[in-house]
């Protein structure tokens, strides 16, 4: 194939940065550019070389620069890295000049792919290499390496062995089709099946811990303008065990940040920009927590105690009466005028808490209450398979709907050939998370999602 490159670090300055190249032509290309002592270089596969990086006569960089001989590469092309300076001016300028002397710039995704084309990796490794890339807690990224390194691969390779074993018996019995036979044939398809049906249903199980470790849970912020909702993101934000990542989805009115509690990731929407818009603001304000409130898994109503208790904060009370959640009585170093009591009669349950956002105190306590709703530390990811896809997830059910239809028709004494044609659709199912059976179009979509560089 061609020859591609790209930058494979983050942009931006820093130590080091990787421009990575792969395909036939890699070699030629980095020894026209890539001097050592001011000589050709000489490729020795799996070795690091120190040299300059050059345009024609001008040294542009410093570098370490290794080889990497086809097959034994993450492309399985042959592939060069190159190690420069991390600065944005000094890596577009080594990519220009790679690109001048006949590579050419790689499509996101494009190393992975050729990756997953030439046979290394199947498709659910590739796509636990974004998951790997984009986890957002510890459980996420552990379970997407777990994936990474074919867990999920050699099952699906041992459900395929049963059914394909299947397949023959059922040759067989139409070979030789005598009673004895069919009804031995009979049941011994019928355990496979049963067996794979036990394995598939574990499989499709673990898809709840894993959506929980992928998508965790949203919670929403809300409560009336200066009750300290912006006070209570920043101190939960700063708290220890919570890890800050830019979110996307940021909106002018609402501020979405992503922390981990106990390796789960939450996100949390703060209705901040509330207050800004004059004249309306009640009003707005509790349409904006209702609609927070109706996208949030989980609420956090937030009281300012040191004043009344309002109408509005009444009105937001009865807003998520029947959601999860916890209520907050926020200010708590300064003179309450709310008690429990009077809070009680609106909470429907919820537990109530006493905070200060201010001071940073009682998040430790909100982060348990989370915690212990959701049974985070319950969530472990064992030696097993997770499933956090929900591709995969609609696979395997598809896999279990075929596997019942071929039970049912065993058990209904119907001729047994007739199941050749869900055993057929479950290895495409299952040809459909490892990559055999996928359109090409799903390929481009799934690839898509990888960031430039990988
Ligand atoms: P929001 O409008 O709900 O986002 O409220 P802010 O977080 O902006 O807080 C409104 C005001 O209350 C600010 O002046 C905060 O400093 C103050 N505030 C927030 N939390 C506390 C607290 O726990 N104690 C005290 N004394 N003031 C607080």
């Amino acid at each position: 194939m061609d020859t591609i490159v790209a930058i494979s670090t983050a942009i931006g300055n820093s130590g080091i940065g990787i421009i990575r190249l792969s395909g036939e032509n890699c070699f030629d290309i980095i020894k026209k550019i890539f001097k050592t002592k001011g000589k050709e270089v000489n490729i020795k596969p799996n070795t690091i070389n120190y040299g300059y990086i050059v345009d024609r006569d001008e040294i542009i960089d410093e570098v370490l620069v290794s080889f990497f001989k086809s097959p034994k590469s993450f492309t399985t092309e042959n592939m060069c890295e190159i190690n420069s300076h991390g600065g944005i001016i000094i890596m577009n300028r080594i990519l220009e000049i790679c690109i001048k002397n006949g590579a050419r710039l790689a499509e996101p995704g494009e190393f992975t792919k050729r990756a997953f084309l030439n046979g290394r990796i199947d498709l659910s490794q590739a796509e636990a290499i974004i998951d790997v890339i984009n986890a957002k807690s510890e459980k996420e990224a552990k379970a997407s390496m777990k994936q990474l390194n074919g867990f999920l691969s050699s099952k699906l390779k041992n459900i395929k062995e049963m059914i394909m074993e299947v397949l023959v018996d059922i040759e067989a019995s139409i070979d030789y089709p005598e009673y004895d036979i069919e009804e031995v044939t009979n049941n011994r398809v019928l355990n496979v099946m049963e067996k794979v049906k036990e394995e598939l249903k574990k499989l499709r199980k673990t898809f709840d811990n894993g959506k929980m470790i992928k998508e965790g849970v949203n919670i929403a912020i809300i409560g009336k303008p200066n009750a300290g909702k912006s006070s209570l993101l920043n101190a939960i934000l700063r708290e220890d065990r919570a890890i800050v990542t830019e979110y996307e989805g940021t909106t002018r009115d609402t501020i979405e940040e992503f922390i981990q509690i106990d390796g789960i990731p939450v996100k949390i929407v703060d209705t901040a920009g509330i207050r800004e818009t004059d004249n309306f603001v009640e009003k707005i304000g509790i349409n904006k927590s209702k609609e927070a409130a109706d996208k949030a898994d989980f609420v956090i109503v937030i009281i300012d105690s040191s004043k009344d208790l309002t109408q509005e904060d009444k009105e937001i009370l009865n807003i998520v009466k029947n959601k999860k959640g916890v209520i907050l009585l926020n200010k708590n170093d300064l003179v309450s005028k709310i008690n429990n009591e009077e809070i009680e009669k609106y909470s429907d349950g919820k537990q109530i808490l006493s905070i200060s956002a201010l001071n940073k105190e009682g998040i430790d306590k909100l982060f348990n209450v989370i915690s212990n709703m959701y049974k985070f530390n319950e969530i472990e990811i064992d030696d097993s398979v997770t499933i956090t896809n929900n591709r995969h997830k609609v696979a395997i059910n598809n896999m279990i709907e075929n596997v019942d239809k071929s039970i049912k028709t065993i058990n209904d004494k119907m001729p047994i050939d007739i199941i050749t044609i869900n055993i057929t659709n479950i290895l495409t199912e299952i040809g459909k998370i490892t990559g055999e059976s996928v359109s090409e179009d799903i390929i481009n979509e799934i690839f898509k999602k990888f960031c430039l560089g990988k």
